[in-house]
């Protein structure tokens, strides 16, 4: 049963050119579900599964959801989701296409997980989007697969939303003994960690805004949190339009269409934000996401580039 993959790590002509280095990709973005969610909710279904679980509950109406809802339909588990009047057709379409009871309900994420977590019982399980250790082990293989193709990453680039990716990334880091920088990259308007690294101190912002709503968790888990305070995290946010630019270069450079959520982080690059050495691997995590077509793009595009 193929659960997560093993994904292509491909050198990128174009940005390595671009940034005069050796630009890698790790491309989250072929994962079944379309993104790296694929890796933390798929270890973390697989675990409660071990543990007796009986149904899964999410409240998420992005990534996280359409993962939560392929995973039951996999392990022949039945999953409820409730997600806000906000989630896109397209991730409704996603998780009702996997067998998922999908409840619209409430104006904001908040309402929507109320309700969810009232379903939470003994079997019943909810699976957190971000915050849990089993997410971040199911991340860690990352690392492990780089290394394993004899890759050896001097910095790594990837997006912050809640904080999950950023955490597994890093236990795969320690665990391989690389002690090297993470950029952690949000938007300027879901900076909930780069606002929190500035006043050194764990904030909760009190709005988020902007096109990649995949990262517009108001507050990053503690975990990533103390990764900032304790590691080597460079945080940096860019414009909404900044991260639909990326998108559109690299659907052209590499024909894969990735959310503004993952052009935040393809947008440093693409915009020369870091200087690197000539000799440099630089490891770009491309978590991809399924919540996009062609014609939202396109719109964003229209909205936000003119
Ligand atoms: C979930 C997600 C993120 C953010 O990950 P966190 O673990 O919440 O920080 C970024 N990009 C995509 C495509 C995602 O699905």
């Amino acid at each position: 049963m193929t659960l997560s993959i093993k994904t292509p790590l491909i050198k990128s002509s174009q940005l390595s050119e671009l940034n005069n280095c050796n630009v890698w990709l790790k491309m989250e973005s072929s994962q079944p579900t379309g993104s790296f969610k694929q890796r933390s909710i798929g270890n973390a279904c697989l675990k409660y599964v071990e543990q007796g679980a009986q149904k899964f509950i999410s409240s998420s109406g992005g990534n996280a959801g359409i993962s939560v809802a392929y995973m039951g339909n996999m392990l022949n588990i039945p999953v409820t989701v409730v997600v806000p009047k906000t989630t896109s057709q397209k991730a409704i379409d996603l998780m009702v296409q996997q067998d998922a009871e999908v409840i619209v309900h409430g104006d904001s994420w908040m309402e929507a997980n109320e309700l969810a977590l009232s379903y939470v019982n003994e079997k019943a399980v909810y699976i957190h989007p971000f915050d849990d250790q089993y997410l971040w082990d199911g991340v860690a293989h990352i690392i492990d697969e780089v290394i394993a193709e004899d890759i050896h990453p001097s910095a790594v680039i990837l997006s912050v939303g809640g904080g999950s990716l950023i955490s597994g990334i890093h236990q795969g880091l320690t665990q391989n003994h690389l002690d090297i920088p993470i950029y952690a990259i949000e938007t300027h308007g879901t900076a909930s960690l780069n606002n929190s690294m500035k006043l050194g101190k764990h904030i909760k912002l009190d709005e988020v805004t902007g096109v990649a709503t995949t990262l517009a968790a108001k507050q990053v888990c503690e975990n990533a949190f103390m990764i900032s305070q304790n590691h080597n995290v460079q945080g940096i946010t860019v414009s909404d339009q900044a991260a639909v630019n990326a998108c559109l270069k690299f659907l052209d450079d590499h024909r894969t269409l990735v959310e503004p959520a993952c052009g935040a982080t393809l947008s440093i690059l693409y915009d020369q934000k870091i200087n690197f050495m000539p000799l440099e691997n630089v490891l770009v995590i491309v978590c991809g996401g399924a919540s996009i077509s062609f014609e939202q793009l396109s719109k964003y595009a229209q909205q936000l580039v003119a």
